[in-house]
């Protein structure tokens, strides 16, 4: 049999595994950050209707430039977070992974780095390692917050083309303020202009208001988004970044020809007609969330202060022995690898519950 290792890969994917997290047919599954909640019925016709017109034109390209679809885009994004934006500044595709990809494609490479501030996203190395770009670890904190002066120095020492500045972050929840992103930003710029990538897949969960508006004035700051999590659409595979327009031209240079289908980009503007209604669930998920990390404090385990959908619990001798013996009970949960530490995403109230009886279940049994 042939083995991947046989064949002529590049030296860098050599003994590699790829990414993803195992989709096991269990009860309660609260592994990988979706929204437990079913896009509303309603929305459901809105995208059967789109989607109908959209099949009529199929025999064409889609737009090339998602025209459309972006200006909704930024009137999203001016609408909840108050900072003004137009088309010309935003740009989607095929979820953030995808943007992330197309800003690494542009801005990284071969003879080129990133940094990230781990634990983090784990596809911001393995995007990076895709693209040839090379990877640099930088540190957090034992709180997983940001240290600013570590991170200055780190940033100093490597002189990377790319920072990655996840928040609210994965796998660990954290959120990051608007004076550590600028403190980064201008000590990247002065180790040499690069750019710097926010990442808010999240943040729409997060108590604090979104880093958008920091792209003002700074060419080199962009802000990642996605309708994966608050928009409750995984499925879909829409991502999108706000940044100065000079970065949105830049991305056009790695860009796939026709990149978004029609049929991606008609069910994105269905979705976006609901923005309401799908903004009040992700509400309830806030009070889930918190509801979490209040009664997790309240059965005994440590709890990473969350802003996103999901929470970061422990701490165990043996997360992977606590992973096990939570999925023996019907609830499957991410072991991101962080040692001692397991993240559950907030799911609908009686997903919580279950889960939450499975942990109280685990501390009892290892005392
Ligand atoms: N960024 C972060 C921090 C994420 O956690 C995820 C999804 N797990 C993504 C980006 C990518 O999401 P998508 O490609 O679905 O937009």
């Amino acid at each position: 049999m042939t083995r991947i290792d046989d064949l002529p890969i590049r030296d860098e994917l050599r003994g590699k595994t790829p990414y993803g997290a195992p989709q096991l047919d269990v009860p309660v599954r609260l592994n990988t950050n979706e929204n437990p909640y079913p896009l509303p019925e309603p929305l459901v016709e809105r995208i059967a209707e789109r989607v109908r017109e959209a099949a009529r034109g199929l025999n064409r390209y889609p737009d090339r430039d998602a025209v459309e679809l972006r200006t909704q885009l930024a009137a999203y994004l001016t609408r909840t977070t108050g900072h003004r934006i137009g088309l010309a500044g935003v740009w989607a595709a095929n979820g953030s992974n995808e943007v992330i990809q197309q800003l690494l494609q542009t801005f990284g490479g071969p003879g080129r780095t990133a940094l990230g501030f781990e634990p983090s996203y784990s596809m911001h190395a393995l995007i990076s390692r895709g693209t040839g770009t090379g990877w640099i670890s930088g540190p957090r904190t034992a709180d997983f917050t940001i240290d600013v002066e570590a991170a200055k120095d780190e940033i100093a020492a490597h002189r990377p083309d790319v920072v990655f500045i996840c928040s609210p972050n994965n796998p660990t929840g954290t959120a990051v303020d608007a004076q550590t992103v600028l403190a980064l930003h201008d000590a990247a710029q002065a180790a040499k202009p690069s750019l710097v990538v926010v990442d808010e897949a999240y943040g729409e969960f997060s108590h604090r208001p979104s880093l958008l508006a920091l792209i003002e004035g700074r060419p080199n700051l962009v802000v990642s988004r996605t309708m994966s999590k608050a928009f409750g659409a995984a499925g879909l595979r829409l991502g999108y970044l706000a940044a100065d327009p000079a970065v949105v031209d830049a991305v056009q240079l790695v860009r796939l020809p026709y990149h978004l289908s029609s049929v991606t980009q008609a069910t994105a503007l269905a979705a976006l007609e609901h923005t309401d209604t799908l903004l009040g669930y992700v509400e309830q998920l806030k009070a889930e969330r918190d509801r979490l990390v209040t009664e997790l404090r309240a059965i005994g385990c440590e709890v990473t202060d969350s802003d996103a959908n999901f929470v970061q619990f422990g701490r165990f001798e043996d997360a992977h022995a606590a992973w096990q013996g939570l999925l023996d009970r019907g609830v499957l949960v991410r072991d991101n690898g962080v040692p001692g530490w397991l993240r559950v995403t907030a799911g609908t109230p009686a997903e919580n519950d279950a889960f939450l009886d499975a942990v109280r279940e685990l501390m009892k049994e290892n005392g």
